[in-house]
């Protein structure tokens, strides 16, 4: 629990949040007057060729604020993508980051800011305030609504030798600027939309429920799962509901700054063994075992899913907590076939079932803030549960 306890301590400063449309030309427009001259634009391929780039650099251009672009991060980014992102910073002259994209890409923007003022080597950033400097100033639009990536002093970064993922945990990681610009998300296809709104789901359902919530957490985390709840589905169905991307951009925001207080549990601990093993992505991933995982922890947190459930509206007058969780843990389910999520991750095998059980039991059992360890024979019926899935 050190790592819990250090998550707790560690200085948060806020970023600087722009929201609603258009939000993601109003932090552009920042760079000009915070006195940057040349910003490097961190991406994806795909989202750089996609158009979705064009506000922002049309801003830039008439503000009179020089940029380069970095589109080389690829999703689970690995550390050779970071350095080959800090290099361009370099020999650019960059002043200034400005990631735009899912997970992936904020994580990787993130780390490029770091390594700038902090040169080193990956082993040299894994673990808890590794870096002595703060970074390149760092200005971030999710284009997902689900890692909460925005608003933590996290960075994900895969470890091609070990096939591991590394989280640089730093407070100097933590964004300046943040826009949750809905028109950004808008063109999210519904895949990726349930993929990483399930992300944000568990997010928020994993820090209500571990030892280490506390009253402003819980906030956060009810407001995630309300808004989940009742806009997800409908963000699926209906891409360009505005109204809805925008409450999942606060839903992934609100989850991202709780679980980055609690951290997360067994779901997280499962799935990220599926990412490393099966490449399976984050947010399938976490969609696959959540239900399960909440199922199996038992009455230990019945109490706590049966407030989200009223919070939620399920449930009928009279109905105890079991029952009440009961139905939350169903009305996830259901959700989940609704969208479409897969339920079984490619290529898993009965062989693989020892490694990740063992990994998940290491990762959750040391690192989160649990409601209950669970033994290894109950991790095994989860994981096994997987290969029989439809
Ligand atoms: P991602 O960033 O890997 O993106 C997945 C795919 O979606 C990419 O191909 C990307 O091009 C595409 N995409 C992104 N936005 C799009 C849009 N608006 N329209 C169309 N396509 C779009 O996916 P993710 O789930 O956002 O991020 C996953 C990563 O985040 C993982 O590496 C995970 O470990 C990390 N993560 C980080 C934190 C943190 O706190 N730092 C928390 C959870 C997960």
């Amino acid at each position: 629990f050190v790592v819990t306890w250090l998550l707790r301590l560690l200085p948060r400063p806020a970023p600087v949040l722009f929201s609603g449309i258009g939000s993601a030309n109003t932090l552009a427009e920042q760079l000009a007057i915070l006195g940057h001259n040349k910003v490097l634009i961190v991406t994806d391929s795909f989202l750089g060729g996609s158009g979705i780039l064009d506000g922002i650099k049309a801003v830039l251009d008439k503000n009179g604020t020089a940029y380069a672009i970095f589109d080389g991060v690829l999703p689970d980014p690995a550390f050779d993508q970071i350095q080959a992102g800090e290099a361009t910073l370099r020999t650019e002259n960059c002043d200034a980051v400005l990631a735009v994209g899912g997970g992936s890409v904020l994580d990787a923007g993130k780390l490029i800011s770091l390594l700038h003022t902090n040169p080193g080597k990956l082993e040299d950033f894994d673990g808890i305030q590794k870096a002595k400097n703060v970074g390149v100033p760092l200005f971030v639009v999710p284009t997902t609504a689900g890692t909460g990536s925005e608003i933590t002093y996290v960075s994900v970064i895969s470890d091609p030798d070990t096939h591991k993922k590394v989280p640089v945990i730093d407070s100097k990681l933590m964004p300046g600027y943040v826009a949750l610009d809905a028109d950004i998300m808008k063109g999210m296809p519904p895949g990726i939309t349930a993929a990483t709104g399930m992300d944000a789901l568990t997010h928020a359902v994993e820090s209500y429920v571990a030892t280490s919530s506390t009253p402003a957490t819980e906030v956060q985390a009810t407001a995630a799962v309300k808004l989940i709840f009742k806009y997800l589905t409908r963000a699926w169905h209906q891409g360009d509901d505005l109204e809805a991307r925008d409450a999942m951009a606060l839903a992934a925001f609100y989850a991202g700054s709780a679980f980055g207080r609690t951290s997360v549990g067994y779901v997280h601990g499962i799935a990220h063994q599926l990412g490393r093993v099966c490449h399976t992505p984050h947010g399938n991933a976490n969609a696959m075992v959540l239900p399960e995982v909440l199922a199996n922890y038992g009455a230990c947190v019945h109490e706590r899913l049966a407030q989200l459930a009223r919070i939620v509206g399920i449930g009928a007058p009279g109905d105890d907590d079991a029952a009440l969780a009961q139905q939350f843990i169903q009305a996830i389910v259901d959700m989940r076939v609704e969208m479409e999520l897969p339920l079984k991750p490619k290529g898993l095998t009965q062989g693989d079932v020892p490694d990740i059980v063992e990994e998940a039991i290491a990762e959750a059992g040391s690192l989160y803030p649990v409601p209950r360890y669970m033994s290894e024979a109950e991790i095994t019926g989860i994981v096994r549960g997987l290969l029989e899935a439809a």
